[in-house]
């Protein structure tokens, strides 16, 4: 199957904005079936309608995720639960889970969009598609799977972890592009090693899909490298489906975020007034095409900025930078804002480093101290962690350079952090536990 909407696509600003107020209108319509915007809307004179240009929609209140929690599990459903056919909820990295529920329209739109986005990364009914991710209440499984089977390609709904089994997945069946969370490919990597085998030579893999958590340029063009593929960001989150919110085409110049069903607003985390176009602050995103459980202006705590210029690809939608981290993400040490990606882009662009790093902060003699433990890269290990104090220092000369607070750097053995199943944990702060 074809999944280019070139219409939909390409369409020029001006008719993007008349359609966002189509159906941001219509959204406000339905969302008013839900108890919790059925109240607000009222409260504050909101109606069908109000909204005549795009810019007004800096009228209507945001939504955040405590607002979800604190009307958990209905407060938002909009439809009679006889006509929601499914549930997700989020992975509770920061804390409880938030549900979100669908209709059946509301699934169909959400494989068309995962179907268009990996058509835009250059995947093809033609392809056998891995999808290396749990399935269940997380969307990462479901949410490409039913993209994929739209899209027409092969699917092998491979499921999280074991990495024998993957990669003999991948070898029986001639597997050409998949889909992981980053840090679990360095994993998959070192077993394809352990096994004495290649990924570039002996299987047929030429694309990934990476997402579902913050990771550098540097980490991605590794992956790229360790298995001679080209690897897609893929951006998504629970409350706004999951995958497919936005995705990179393969000119890899950033996120096109499918503004035909969602709205996208930067906003200043502290002001929440709309930041100049272009300028970091936190991603607001409003849905169009929902039915059960329509958003409006969702606070995602994602910080990143809208990319300028175009895209040789054609399409219009606004890109997104690489997505820096949540605004939660963020430690101060020694009265400086320090975000885990800074320290991996300076970590990855030393060849020794290992992909794998962990990052403790903690209180010694009254002196927050950051400690980072990096594994050594396996082809650069040689049995001897004492013989690398210069790379030590190296480190810890360049970690300080861009974050401005002088590291105590570990190096410890490749393969000897701790593993997450699920998205990686990257920093542990021990200030905060009792
Ligand atoms: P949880 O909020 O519990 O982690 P989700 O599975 O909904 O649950 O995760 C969505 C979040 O994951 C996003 O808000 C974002 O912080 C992160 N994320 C998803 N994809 C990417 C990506 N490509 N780059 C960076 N962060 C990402
Ligand atoms: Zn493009």
């Amino acid at each position: 199957m074809i999944f280019w909407e070139k219409d939909i696509e390409t369409l020029q600003r001006s008719g993007i904005h008349k359609l966002q107020v189509e159906k941001l209108n219509q959204t406000i319509t339905i969302a008013q079936n839900s108890l919790y915007y059925d109240k607000l809307f009222k409260q504050k004179g909101i109606k069908p309608g109000t909204i005549k240009n795009i810019e007004e929609i800096t009228k209507l209140p945001f939504t955040t995720k405590q607002d979800l929690r604190d009307h958990f599990p209905y407060g938002f459903l909009t439809v009679d639960r006889r006509d929601v056919v499914r549930l997700h909820s989020s992975s509770g990295t920061t804390g409880n889970p938030t549900v979100i529920f669908h209709t059946a329209s509301d699934l169909k739109n959400w494989a068309n969009l995962v179907a268009r986005s990996l058509f835009t990364a250059g995947i093809r009914d033609t392809d056998v598609f891995q999808n290396i991710c749990g399935y269940g209440l997380f969307t990462g499984g479901l949410g490409f799977q039913y993209g994929i089977e739209r899209l027409g390609c092969l699917s092998i709904p491979a499921g999280a972890g074991n990495s024998l089994r993957q990669i003999k997945l991948m070898q029986d069946y001639g597997t050409t592009a998949a889909h992981a969370i980053p840090s679990y490919l360095n994993r998959l990597y070192d077993v394809f090693k352990e096994l004495n085998l290649d990924p570039k030579r002996d299987t047929q893999l030429h694309t990934f899909v990476i997402g579902a958590e913050p990771h550098t340029e540097e980490q991605r063009r590794r992956i790229e490298e360790m298995f001679g593929v080209k690897a897609y960001n893929s951006f998504g989150l629970s409350e706004m489906n999951g995958p497919g919110v936005a995705f990179e085409c393969t000119f890899q110049n950033g996120l096109h975020i499918w503004e035909d069903a969602f709205i996208v607003e930067i906003v200043d985390p502290e002001t929440l007034e709309p930041v100049p176009h272009g300028e970091v602050g936190e991603l607001v995103m409003t849905t169009l095409d929902r039915i059960a459980m329509p958003l409006i202006r969702y606070r995602t705590r994602d910080l990143t900025r809208f990319l300028p210029g175009d895209c040789p690809c054609g399409r219009t939608h606004y890109r997104l930078d690489r997505i820096t981290g949540r605004t939660d993400d963020m430690f101060i040490v020694k009265g400086c804002n320090i975000f885990p990606m800074q320290i991996e882009g300076v970590l990855m662009k030393i060849p020794e480093a290992g992909s794998n790093y962990l990052i403790t902060i903690e209180n010694i003699n009254d002196n927050d101290e950051l400690i980072i433990q990096v594994e050594v890269k396996r082809e650069w290990f040689s049995g001897d962690l004492a013989k690398l104090d210069n790379l030590t220092r190296l480190m810890a000369h360049k970690v300080r350079d861009e974050v401005l607070v002088k590291p105590i750097i570990k190096l410890v053995e490749p393969g000897s952090l701790p593993q997450s199943e699920g998205k990686a944990v990257r920093v542990i702060d021990k200030r905060k536990i009792l």
